[in-house]
């Protein structure tokens, strides 16, 4: 059992990527683009270390932090 970050069910993701720039394990977080141009993130809960900075620098409070 551990604490990763993980996209909120509801969210309000626009793509800024500032979740991902600022995670200190370079790929833990990948951005997605959908058909319609839409940009979501995906937390690669095997590569999260649960440090919670991207949950706590999203500015549309669009992450949370899970245990797995
Ligand atoms: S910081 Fe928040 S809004 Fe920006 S890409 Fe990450 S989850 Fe989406
Ligand atoms: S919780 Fe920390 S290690 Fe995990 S994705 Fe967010 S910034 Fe990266």
């Amino acid at each position: 059992m551990y604490y990763a970050a993980r996209l909120k069910q509801e969210n309000d993701c626009n793509g800024c990527r500032i979740c991902i720039t600022s995670c200190p394990e370079g790929n833990a977080i990948r951005l997605l683009v959908g058909p319609d141009g839409e940009k979501k993130v995906e937390v690669l809960a095997r590569r999260c270390k649960g440090c919670e900075l991207c949950v706590e620098l999203c500015p549309r409070d669009s992450l949370e932090s899970v245990l797995r």
